[in-house]
Parts: C-alpha cells; structure tokens; sequence
C-alpha cells in the first residue's frame, strides 16, 4: 500500500503518461527490431554454413578431379617415356625428350627455339685449313674454290657441307656470283649436318635471301639456339611461343625421378611434370589449368602466394585446401561466384522482415493516437476546468448585486422612491440575466446531447434581429455605445426556430459588444445574397488571430481576445450558434483582422417567397 500512493501519484500528471507511453513504445520497437536482427541473423548464418559446406564440396571436388588429372599426365609421361608420340599433348604444351644431350620436342615444330645446340655432326675445322690458307692467306680465291669443290664430293654429309659453304664463300668473294648461288643451292640440299654451328641447308638459304625462311623458322623445324633464332628470324617473335621456348630452357633437364612444378617466365606460369628412365627424361610442359567449376571461383596459388590458374576471390568466405594436405602443386581457394544479392533474400525472410515492419508500423501509429487522444483529453479537462471556474465568475456578480440590492430594500434602508424603484429594475435586469445565462448553459447542454427539439416555422429574421438587438439597448447606452441596424426594407423570411436563432444572433451581439468596449457601436444588417439571407454582426475591436478562427467555434474554446481584456464569458457561446446554424442548414464565416475588428455572417437559406432584392 505505502508503495502504491507515490506510484499513483507519479502517473498521475499527463506529462509522465505520455513519457511512459513513449518510452514503452519505444523499448517495445527496439525489442522488435532486436529479435528481428537476430532471428534475420541466425538465418543469415545458417545460408553462410550452407554456403561453406557447398564450398567444401566444391573444394574437394576439384582436389579429386585435378590429382585425377595430375596422375593421368603422368602416366602418358610415362608412357611418352617409352615411345614418344604427338598424340595426347596439350594444345598449350610442348613434350621434351631428353636423351644424353639429344634434345627432342613435341609436336614437332611447338619449340621455336631449345637450350642447347643441334645435335647434328659439324666437320671438324682442320678438314679445310689447306683451302682456307689459300683463300685468307694467299688471296687465291678461285684456287680456293677449286680445292673446297673436290670435297664437296665427300660421302660425309658434314664434311660436303662445310665444303660448299667455304666454296660458295670463296665464289662470291671472286664475283662468281652465279656460281656462288649454284653452291648454295647445293647446299641448302644437304640435311642433317651443320656448318658455323647451324643447319647446313638453313645458312645456305639464308645465304639465298630465301624469303620463305622467316615462316619456315616460325614453323620450328630447325634446332636452334634463342641466339641463333633471333639473327635468323629478326622479327617479332610471338610471345606464347617463346614463353614455352623460355619455360623449356628451365626444366628441360629435371633432376631424376617424378616431379612436378611451377615455372615462371616473367608474369606467366607454367607447370612442368616429368618423368625418367635412365638417362632419358621426358618432361611435359603447359599452362596450369582448373577442372571447369560452375557456381564457384576457384584458384590455384603457388607457394608464394602467386596466382597460378582460375579466379581468386577474395571478399567473401573461401573453402582452402592447401599444397601440403592434398599433395597437389598448389593451394586451391574456393569462393562462391557470387554474394547472395538482397533481392535472392529468401521468402521467409522476406515475409518475417514485412511482418515486423508492419507490427512496428502498428506500434507507433498506436502509440502515436494514444498520445493523441491524452493529449486531447488534457485539453478537454483543461478546458472544462476553465468553463467551470468562468461560469463561476459568471453566477457571481448577478448573484452579488442581487443579494446587497435585496438585503437593502428588505431592511428598508434605500433612500427614497426613486432609488427603490431604481434598486427593483437592476434586481429585475440582473436576475434576467442570470435567467439568460442558466438557459443558455442548459440549451448547450441539451444542444450537445442532441436533445433540444427545434421547431421551424416562417420567421422574419429582420423583426428577430431588431427584436435581439433591442434587448442590448440599455446595456449598450449604459457604457455610451450604440447598435446599428442596417434594414434592407424588404422583409427576409426563413424557416427557422425563432428561439434558437434569437440565442445565437444574441450571441454575436453580446460577443460584438465584449470585444469592442471601446468603440462607439456596433452593426448590424441582413439582406437577401443569392438566394440567400445573409446576417451580419460587424464591431471594430480586438479582432481574431489567423489561427483560432475555426478554433474559436469549439466548446469552451476562449480565444486571446478574452484573455487580453478579461472578458467575462464561457466559451460555448459560438460553439452553440454554430449547432444552431448547423440545424438550420445555413452557414457561419468569420472575416478578422487583429486590431480592426470582426465581422460574423451567418447564412440561412431564403424562403421561397422572400423578396427579390438579392444581389
Ligand atoms: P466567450 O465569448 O464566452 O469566451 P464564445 O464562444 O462566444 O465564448 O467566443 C469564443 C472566443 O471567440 C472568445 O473567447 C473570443 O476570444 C473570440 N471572439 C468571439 N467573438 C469575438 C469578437 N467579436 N471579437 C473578437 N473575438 C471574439
């Protein structure tokens, strides 16, 4: 109990309320988009575990296919091993075999140039040192030419090369230009023997200005030297032809056993397998390459972390199988192709985030009318409080008056006739004012329960207006002020309850007269305007701000006119005529500017038969 009073105490001022209210709401909305989070989350974390587990799949998917690819090449390096065919090399790759210091690639052609020199037989240079001291020392260059000739008749394919190099040589030296040719082009026929270090029948015909030698070079059917190649060929070289000419020069001579590795040749890789018997070795050379993969990047890295073949990824979650576990030349990374857009964000998700959302959306509008409707209510009672303490003032001075004027006449005190009689019409004013206001706060009353019956009948609203206005005439003359009355001179009539339309243009009289007490008058006129009777109450005072003039027509409702110059009054006064035009089907405007008074028209529909002066 002792706790309960404070508690009740403390809820109690609207202030609070409205901060409990608020603050409820919004713990209650943070709690909401809390579990939403984390139920968004768990479910978030549960796609990221499938995600993980399909990488993993995926993963070892590709480790299985690629050793399977891996032992596959070394089995046909094996099998190349004992017989080399073209059959079965990459498109990319290029097969060496390596016996002793016998070089072979395959296809052939694929090598446009190799790390060691043509195997083919030179003759030694002391076969033709009689001839060449006739051609270099004595200058006897036809001498020359005849000696080399007779052995250009040598059975050794060798030694008949170097014969018709040197005598072609000598030839061209002599100006036997024709004939030097004819040596060349026997020698160009001579196969399988070098001469100066390169194939005989290639330096004849270069020696020719044979304009298909370039072409046949790119073909890679001569055994050259990078050097060799490059002062023959001259041109561009293309550049995957001789990074495989370059990858060979590393690992054409692998140590014994299988092995497998990762070449570089500037900023492209290869990977090279190889496999020996004896002295032969037969190594595979290629571009690393990846089983094709559908919904995942996948990569291969070298040790240092080089990117060998595939796709790295590296934003989001990655599946890794590294070199050391699978044996394999390289780690693989598997990422997923793709993050999940938020547009793939699955239906439950979808239908959990609009739920919450509207449940949120709920809460505040809900909370939002409540604070509305307290608010409000404050107002109302706030309001109310004002009536009560208004009519209160209201009641008092009549009642005053009429108890010290009655208190006078009964203890015959007042002093002669005319004072009583004086005494008797302000006891007979004031109690009819009390009258007025009693029927007034009771018609309001029943005004607002929809119980006041009205009974319409024709009635002149130009006799009710001069009728209304005469009942303010004493208490206009009394402070000096006058009503005018602007008649049309026709008559208006209208179907209206006489009663309740006389309180409601007794009201705007009286409110004319509240709020312009220092103004000589008031106005007052009524014509015909479109078939309609238009009745107007105009002063010249205080006047009403932009903003309370819808306000001012709801109950107990005082506007800062009142407040300003300590008006008497209650605050339903308009609320009444405004249900009373309402019930006569008519309409109320009000025209105001602070400081240059008000003007209220109230419009009635015109009886049929009212006279025709409308404008
Ligand atoms: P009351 O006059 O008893 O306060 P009403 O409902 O008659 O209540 O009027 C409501 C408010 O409208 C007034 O408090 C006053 O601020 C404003 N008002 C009404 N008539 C006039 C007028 N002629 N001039 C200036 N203000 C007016």
């Amino acid at each position: 109990m002792w706790l309960m009073t404070p508690l009740r105490e403390w809820l109690k001022p609207p202030k609070n309320l409205l901060l409990i209210l608020f603050l409820l709401t919004l713990v209650s909305v943070t709690a909401l988009a809390w579990s939403g989070w984390k139920l968004l989350q768990q479910d978030r974390a549960g796609q990221a575990q499938q995600r993980l587990e399909m990488l993993d799949a995926e993963a070892d998917r590709m480790v299985v296919t690629l050793r399977g690819t891996l032992a596959e090449t070394g089995d046909r390096l094996s099998a190349w091993l004992a017989s080399p065919s073209q059959a079965g090399i990459p498109r990319d790759g290029v097969l060496l075999i390596a016996r002793d210091n016998a070089l072979n690639a395959y296809p052939e052609g694929r090598l446009l140039y190799y790390p060691n020199p043509s195997p083919d037989p030179e003759a030694p240079q002391e076969t033709f040192a009689q001839g060449e001291t006739l051609e270099f020392q004595e200058g006897q260059l036809l001498k020359a030419a005849a000696w080399y000739r007779i052995l250009t008749e040598s059975r050794e394919a060798s030694i008949r090369a170097g014969a018709l190099l040197r005598e072609a040589r000598a030839l061209r030296k002599a100006g036997r230009e024709a004939e030097a040719r004819a040596a060349y082009t026997r020698l160009a026929g001579v196969g399988g023997a070098r001469v100066a270090g390169v194939p005989a029948d290639l330096a004849a015909r270069h020696e020719l200005d044979d304009p298909a030698l370039g072409a046949e070079l790119l073909s890679g059917r001569w055994h050259l030297t990078r050097g060799q190649f490059e002062f023959y060929f001259g041109g561009p070289v293309p550049e995957d032809r001789r990074l495989l000419a370059e990858a060979a020069a590393v690992v054409w001579n692998p140590p014994s056993g299988p092995g497998q590795t990762t070449v570089w040749i500037g900023h492209t890789p290869f990977l090279a397998m190889w496999r020996t018997l004896g002295s032969t070795r037969a190594v595979l050379i290629e571009p690393p390459q990846l089983p094709a993969a559908e919904r995942v990047f996948c990569a291969a890295v070298d040790s240092e972390g080089r990117l060998v073949a595939g796709r790295r990824d590296r934003s989001g979650r990655a599946a890794i199988r590294t070199a050391a576990e699978t044996k394999l030349p390289w780690t693989l990374y598997v990422t997923a192709t793709e993050p999940p857009p938020l547009s793939a964000m699955p239906p439950n998700q979808r239908y959990l985030l609009f739920g919450m959302g509207v449940m949120a959306l709920f809460l505040v509008a809900g909370t939002y009318f409540t604070a509305r409707a307290i608010r409000r209510e404050i107002e109302v009672s706030r309001m109310q409080s004002d009536f009560v303490s208004a009519v209160s003032h209201e009641f008092r001075s009549p009642l005053t008056s009429i108890r010290q004027l009655s208190e006078i006449l009964a203890l015959g005190r007042a002093p002669g006739e005319e004072r009583r009689q004086l005494y008797y019409d302000t006891l007979v004013r004031e109690t009819a004012r009390l009258q007025r206001l009693v029927e007034a706060l009771l018609n309001f009353g029943r005004m607002e329960a929809g119980a006041r019956p009205y009974h319409f009948e024709e009635t002149d609203a130009g006799a009710l207006l001069e009728r209304v206005a005469a009942e303010f005439d004493h208490q206009a003359a009394e402070s000096g002020r006058r009503i005018e009355l602007t008649p049309p001179g026709y008559p208006c009539p209208v179907e209206a309850d006489s009663e309740a339309l006389a309180v409601a243009l007794r009201n705007l009289i009286d409110n004319a007269l509240k709020y312009s007490p220092h103004e000589p008058a008031i106005w007052v006129e009524w014509k015909m305007e479109n078939g309609q009777v238009a009745i107007r109450v105009r002063d010249q005072g205080a006047g009403i701000t932009a903003d309370e003039r819808r306000a001012i027509f709801r109950k107990f409702v005082r506007g800062s006119a009142a407040a300003a110059g300590n008006v008497r009054g209650s605050g339903v006064g308009l609320a009444m005529v405004l249900h009373i035009v309402d019930a006569h089907h008519g309409e109320i405007h009000v025209k105001s500017e602070p400081g240059s008074g008000s003007t209220f028209t109230i419009l009635l529909p015109a009886m049929e038969k009212a006279c025709p002066a409308s404008s």
